[in-house]
């Protein structure tokens, strides 16, 4: 029988239950990597209605409950893993939350919260794989920024400064560890289908739709796609780059 592509790759991904996260982690489960989601309790659920679809795939899930937001849990779970699996070939830093207001309205804690897990838990996260990653001399870090941590929107200060901020630690971290064979890059992702879009007013959504040249949202399969691009191994001399999926909105 032939091998999958990805077959004894380990990858980690946060929020890897949720939508454009399922996604992720059914496509790279798929081609045969064991997936470690880390997520909030809600998430063993999700990951099990994920095994669900995966049929043959399914035993390649396992699901490890954490904040990103506190050190301390990446780093436990992070150990977990590498005891579980024996190495982590991929990090997808894909959880993420919103907290719109205004600056005028915006809460301190609202300010926090996001920056906390949308830009201290990518940074956690890498800090609690990169010493494994480097002992292997392989790695992937892939980390899912948004088209507004390039061009700013409305509301949305703490999201998109954390976004803008996650570009910043891309580009760092990949000229930190290009010499281990370790590649960081960041996917901006457009309006995408999923819950955090659902949240929007109905009205939000529907501007977002009319100024995208695609006229319509993404789906969480198409930023798995480019995920799953740069996490191969022909993409090695990818790195500190900034893939926007984002059906034209900003260019
Ligand atoms: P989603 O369905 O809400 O998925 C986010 C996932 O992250 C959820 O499973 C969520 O769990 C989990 N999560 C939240 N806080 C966490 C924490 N502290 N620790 C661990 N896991 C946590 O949203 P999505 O649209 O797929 O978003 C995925 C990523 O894409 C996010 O980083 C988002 O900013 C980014 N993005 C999304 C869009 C879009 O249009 N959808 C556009 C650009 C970028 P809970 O459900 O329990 O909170």
């Amino acid at each position: 029988m032939s091998s999958l592509p990805l077959e004894n790759r380990v990858a980690v991904v946060t929020g890897g239950a949720g939508g454009i996260g399922g996604a992720i982690s059914r496509l790279l489960a798929e081609d045969g990597a064991t997936v470690a989601i880390l997520g909030l309790p809600v998430d063993r659920d999700r990951t099990e209605k994920l095994r669900i679809h995966l049929n043959g795939s399914a035993s390649k899930l396992h699901f490890y409950e954490g904040d990103v937001g506190v050190f301390d849990n990446c780093r436990r779970i992070v150990a977990g893993i590498v005891e579980q699996h024996g190495r982590i070939d991929y990090l997808v830093n894909n959880a993420g939350i919103t907290r719109d207001h205004t600056v005028r309205k915006m809460t301190i804690e609202e300010w926090e919260a996001v920056l906390q897990v949308n830009l201290s838990g990518p940074f956690f996260m890498t800090k609690a794989v990169l010493e494994t990653m480097i002992a292997q001399d392989f790695g992937r870090i892939v980390n899912i920024s948004s088209v507004v941590g390039e061009s700013g929107n409305f509301g949305q200060a703490n999201y998109a400064a954390a976004k803008a901020g996650l570009i910043g630690l891309t580009k760092t971290v990949a000229l930190e560890v290009a010499k281990n064979h370790i590649t960081v890059n960041a996917v901006a992702p457009g309006f995408i289908d999923t819950e955090m879009t659902k949240a929007m007013p109905s009205a939000a959504i529907e501007a977002a739709i009319s100024q995208t040249p695609k006229r319509r949202l993404g789906q969480p399969e198409e930023v798995a796609h480019l995920v799953r691009f740069l996490v191969d191994d022909r993409s090695g001399y990818i790195t500190g780059a900034v893939y926007n999926v984002n059906g034209g909105w900003y260019m």
